[in-house]
Order: C-alpha cells, then sequence, then structure tokens
C-alpha cells in the first residue's frame, strides 16, 4: 500500500493545467490568472493628500500656531490653480493633487478658520508644526508604469477585481476551470428531501463534495444516486466521463457490492492506485482514463462521508487546483495540543480539531470527540484536520503537531 505523500504525487503528476481563456475582468471571480498582469499606470497619478485640511510649507509653520492667507479651496477632481507661496496655504479636501510649493497638509482638525465673510475662509489659524511630506501620498508610492502587480497563477478575489479596474484592465486571461462529474453509488442512499426506510441513510456526499468542488474553483456536475449494479455503474460513469475530473463515491472497499474498481477497469480506467496508508479514507482509488488526447482523472471516494471528505482535501483539492492553473497550495500549519492524545494504529491519521489562537502568535488545538468515518457532525465543529504518525504512541497535552485547515 502507498503513502500519502507517494499517492499525492501520483495525482499530481497526472493533473495538468486546462487551456486558458480571456474573460471580462468583472466575471473573474474565482478564476486564476494565466498572464501577468503589468500596471500601465503610477498609483497614485499625481502627489495627492490623505486628508481633509490645508496644504502648507513647513518652513512657515516652524513655530505653531501661526496664520496662513487662504489661496482658493481644491477639491478631489480638481487640479491647483495656484503655487503655496511663503505665508499662504490652500484649502485641499482627500483625494486632491498638492498645490506646487506645498510640502504637508495639516489635517482639518488641527485647524481654525479666522472668522470672515466668504465662503471659503480668507485667513486660517494652523496649530501645529507639520512633517515634511506629512499627509501627502507621493505619485508611484503604491505602484509604477511596468511592476509585474499579479502574477499568473494569482486567483481572483473581489480585492483583484478592483485593482484591476484601477489598472483600467478590462478583460484577463484565465484558466479553464475544469469539471467535476459527482457520483455517489449506493443501494441505501435516499436524497435529503426524502425519509430514509429501514436500513436506508441519506445521500449526504453528493451535496458535499459538489460543494466542495465549487469551493476549488471548479464546476460541479452532480449525476445523483447510482444503485450498486453494474448496469447503472456502467451507464452513469459513461457519462462521468466527459468531464475533466470523476468523482464516484462508495463501492471502493471489499464489500460484496464493491462494484466500482472492476466497473471502471472494464470501462478502460486505468488504475494508478488502490488504497492509501491513510485514516480515514484507506480504499481510495485513482485512475486515468485517456480519450481523444485528453486524460480524466477518476477517483473512486470511500463511501463514508468523513474518508470522501479526507480523501477529497488530501488529493481532489490539489489535483483541481492544479488544472485550475493556481500556483501553490499548501495549507500546513504547526499547533500545540491542548489535551494529551493517543494514536494506535500503523496508517497516519488526518484527526478532526479545533484550533484557538495563543495569546501572543501560536495556534492551539483540540482533537474533537470523534466517532470515525461515519461521523459527519463532529466535523461541523472542526476548523483543521490534524495529521497524527502512524504509530502506537501517546502524545502528551503541549506537544506540536502539524495542522491542516479544512
Ligand atoms: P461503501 O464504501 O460503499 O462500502 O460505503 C461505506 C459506508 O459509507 C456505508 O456505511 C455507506 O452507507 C456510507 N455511504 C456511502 N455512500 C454514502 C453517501 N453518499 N452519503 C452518506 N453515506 C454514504
Ligand atoms: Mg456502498
Amino acid at each position: 500500500m502507498i503513502g500519502v505523500d507517494e499517492a499525492l504525487q501520483l495525482v499530481e503528476q497526472h493533473a495538468v493545467p486546462r487551456a486558458a481563456h480571456r474573460l471580462a475582468a468583472a466575471e473573474a471571480l474565482g478564476a486564476v490568472l494565466d498572464e501577468d498582469i503589468v500596471s500601465t499606470i503610477d498609483s497614485p497619478p499625481y502627489d495627492k493628500s490623505q486628508v481633509d485640511g490645508f496644504a502648507v510649507r513647513c518652513d512657515d509653520l516652524s513655530k505653531s500656531p501661526a496664520e496662513l492667507r487662504v489661496l482658493e479651496e481644491v477639491t478631489a477632481g480638481q487640479t491647483p490653480t495656484r503655487p503655496v507661496i511663503p505665508g499662504t496655504a490652500t484649502c485641499i479636501m482627500t483625494g486632491a493633487p498638492i498645490p506646487d510649493g506645498s510640502d504637508a497638509v495639516v489635517m482639518v482638525e488641527r485647524t481654525s478658520v479666522v472668522p470672515g465673510n466668504a465662503t471659503i475662509p480668507s485667513r486660517v489659524c494652523i496649530q501645529e508644526s507639520p512633517r515634511a511630506g506629512q499627509n501627502i501620498l507621493r505619485r508611484g508610492e503604491a505602484m509604477r508604469a511596468g511592476d509585474v502587480v499579479l502574477r499568473r497563477g494569482h486567483g481572483i478575489r473581489s480585492i483583484e477585481i478592483g485593482l484591476l479596474a484601477e489598472l483600467g484592465v478590462t478583460d484577463v486571461r484565465v484558466t479553464s476551470r475544469p469539471t467535476a462529474a459527482i457520483i455517489s453509488t449506493g443501494n441505501e442512499l435516499v436524497h435529503a428531501d426524502e425519509t430514509p426506510g429501514p436500513g436506508q441513510i441519506r445521500n449526504s456526499n453528493s451535496p458535499m463534495l459538489e460543494a466542495m468542488v465549487r469551493e476549488a474553483g471548479a464546476e460541479a456536475r452532480p449525476l445523483g444516486i447510482v444503485r450498486d449494479t453494474e448496469a447503472d455503474l456502467i451507464a452513469a460513469i459513461r457519462r462521468g466521463l466527459e468531464c475533466d475530473v470523476l468523482l464516484l463515491s462508495g463501492g471502493v472497499s471489499a464489500g460484496v457490492l464493491d462494484l466500482v474498481p472492476p466497473v471502471l477497469r472494464q470501462l478502460g480506467v486505468k488504475e494508478i492506485f488502490h488504497k492509501v496508508q491513510l485514516k480515514p479514507g484507506k480504499p481510495l482509488w485513482f485512475g486515468v482514463h485517456e480519450q481523444s488526447g485528453s486524460s480524466k482523472l477518476v477517483f473512486g471516494l470511500p463511501g463514508n462521508p468523513v474518508s470522501s471528505l479526507v480523501c477529497f482535501e488530501l488529493f481532489v483539492r490539489p489535483a483541481l487546483a492544479r488544472m485550475a492553473g493556481k500556483a501553490g497550495n499548501c495549507c500546513i500549519e504547526s499547533a500545540e495540543l491542548t489535551q494529551a492524545f493517543r494514536h494506535h494504529g500503523a496508517r497516519p491519521t488526518f484527526f478532526p480539531g479545533r484550533t484557538v489562537r495563543k495569546s501572543g502568535a501560536g495556534l492551539l488545538v483540540e482533537p474533537l470527540k470523534w466517532r470515525g468515518s461515519a461521523d459527519l457532525r463532529r466535523l461541523a465543529d472542526a476548523d483543521v484536520l490534524i495529521c497524527f504518525e502512524a504509530g502506537d504512541y501517546e502524545l502528551p497535552a503541549g506537544s506540536a503537531v502539524k495542522v491542516r485547515r479544512l
């Protein structure tokens, strides 16, 4: 039986980025850039005021308070018409360009207007001695024309959509999203809106996997529940192989109705591995289907919901990320156990845990009271999987462990 690292390597070898296409930037939420984005602008495009106040010359204010003559008022969208000369100030609003001659802005709260009858005050009393450059954001301080601001492989969030708009980039080249078909196998399964009869349970894997596929930036094609017969499986798997990735749940262990591996082989899906040194998730099956030049990835996930979830996190999510063009995908952190933990068995365990941030920098993690691979309820309290190495041992409270974010 192969280990987790070797299995992941095999999966990643077969997961190649999909082709790219152009997309309106505003529609690109969740997509991954297939090009570097180079700025054509300086940002800000001119020296600008960061506050509402008065643009002044520091030399005039080596002693404060001091009174200055007000030249004009400049709001955002206007440009100054007069240089600030000794003894003067310009009333300026946030975002407006700094007038020539001025080297600092004093915020309005540190000033008082000398009473007069004009709408723009003719004199202002400044109550502080500013530093040179105070409250001024210089042209190009945030980015310069020619800077690579986003690299290929960068995922587009709402932040990037805003930044692209600032740059005037209205369309981008992105990696096409992979498609993933989802099939849940099992004679015992009923839909979430049905009441299970004797021996039946609701199909929790399909909705969960569908959501996980979407979270991973791929397109989900749910193909429903399939009964444990060769004919039904063949028909459903044929449809599933139209997608880039096929996820099956159930039917990959050693039971009499575990027909998934032989049916996949019969349909020409080449087995890469079956079974991994891993708990939960040992029965995982992975294979590849070569079809008119493109290769489809097929995962036979174990039926128990937490096993399916762990296998998705360890193998399917990284595969989808690569296919979607994402650069890095690691989410391992260190944490300290809040309580002792006893580990049994020859397989490494991915155990649900809940983290809290310690006062200071580190993370503490509490192993949850989890009843095994059918217990999805406890996972609702978890935010990480704790990675326990294989073996029979006890870790005292305070031991360092690795955790993977869920
Ligand atoms: P299997 O791998 O088909 O032997 O299934 C292992 C266990 O997982 C059995 O107890 C199944 O009832 C359960 N199971 C299989 N498929 C699902 C599913 N889609 N949703 C919830 N539980 C499932
Ligand atoms: Mg089954």
